[in-house]
C-alpha cells in the first residue's frame, strides 16, 4: 500500500519543480499540496477554500518557466491571486498542447469499472465521507499482469498505490472479486487518499517518510481500521495462494 517505484523516475523528470516543491513544503507544510501533471488541457488549477487544503495542479512543462513564475505560483500559495495568476496562465498558454504524453499512463486512461465493484463509486464516497471532497485524486484499476508463480512475486503483491506524480491511487485487478467485502476497498481506497492527503515527507538527509505520524492520525479516522487490517492480511494469503 505504499506509493510506487515510479515516483522516484518522476522525481527526476522534473528536478526543479521538486526543489520548488520541497520548498513550498517546508514554508506552508501539510496545508498545501502540489501536484505536477501531464495535463495537456488543463495546465495549472488552484483549488482554494478557506480553512483546507489548498490543492495546485501544474502541468510538467512547468519545469523550464523562468524563476519569475515559480515566485507567483509561490504567492499563489501565499493566497494572492490578482497578477500573479494572470501572469501564471499566461505562461501556461505558452506551453506546448500537442504531442505524446510524456506519461505512458496518461490521464483519460482510468478504468473504474470492474466486473464486481465500482472503483469510481467507492472513490466518490470516501472523498465526499473523509475529505469534504476537497481531493481532486483519480482512481483506476491496475493492470492485470500474467500471473507468475513463485515467493518473490507472491510478496510482492499490492493491494493499492498513490501514484503522487499523476494524483492517481491503482487497486490490483485481482481485488474485483465477489469474495472480498466492499468494506475492505472502501478501507483501501481510504488508505490510498489519506496518501494523497498527507504526501511523503521528505527529509533533505534521510529517507522519505511515507507512513508518518500525520498520515497515521488521519487514517485512524477510518471506523475498525484494525479489523480491515486484519482482512486484508486473510485476503493477501487467500489471493497469493491461488496466483
Ligand atoms: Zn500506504
Amino acid at each position: 500500500m505504499s506509493t510506487s517505484d515510479r515516483f522516484q523516475t518522476d522525481d527526476c523528470e522534473t528536478p526543479r519543480l521538486e526543489t520548488w516543491r520541497c520548498d513550498m513544503k517546508q514554508r506552508f507544510g501539510p496545508r498545501v499540496h502540489i501536484h505536477f501533471t501531464n495535463n495537456r488541457r488543463s495546465m495549472v488549477s488552484l483549488q482554494r477554500k478557506p480553512g483546507r487544503v489548498t490543492v495546485l495542479r501544474i502541468q510538467k512543462g512547468f519545469e523550464s518557466a523562468p524563476a519569475a513564475i515559480l515566485e507567483d505560483l509561490t504567492l499563489l500559495l501565499a493566497g494572492q491571486r490578482g497578477a500573479a495568476w494572470t501572469r501564471v496562465c499566461a505562461y501556461a498558454k505558452t506551453l506546448p498542447v500537442s504531442g505524446p504524453p510524456l506519461h505512458a499512463d496518461a490521464p483519460g486512461r482510468c478504468i473504474t469499472r470492474g466486473q464486481v465493484f465500482d472503483l469510481q463509486e467507492i472513490l466518490e464516497e470516501i472523498n465526499r465521507e473523509f475529505f469534504d471532497s476537497a481531493l481532486p485524486t483519480r482512481i483506476t484499476w491496475g493492470q492485470k499482469k500474467p500471473s507468475r508463480r513463485g515467493r518473490r512475486n507472491s510478496r510482492s503483491l499490492q493491494f493499492g498505490s498513490w501514484d503522487e506524480s499523476l494524483d492517481l491511487v491503482r487497486i490490483h485487478p485481482s481485488l474485483d472479486d465477489p469474495r472480498v467485502p466492499r468494506e475492505f476497498l472502501r478501507y483501501l481506497v481510504h488508505h490510498e487518499l489519506c496518501h494523497a492527503a498527507r504526501p511523503p515527507i521528505r527529509n533533505p538527509d534521510g529517507p522519505r517518510k511515507i507512513h508518518h505520524a500525520e498520515f497515521k492520525a488521519l487514517e485512524a479516522r477510518f471506523p475498525r481500521h484494525a479489523r480491515m487490517e486484519a482482512v486484508g492480511k486473510k485476503l493477501f494469503e487467500q489471493i497469493t495462494r491461488e496466483r
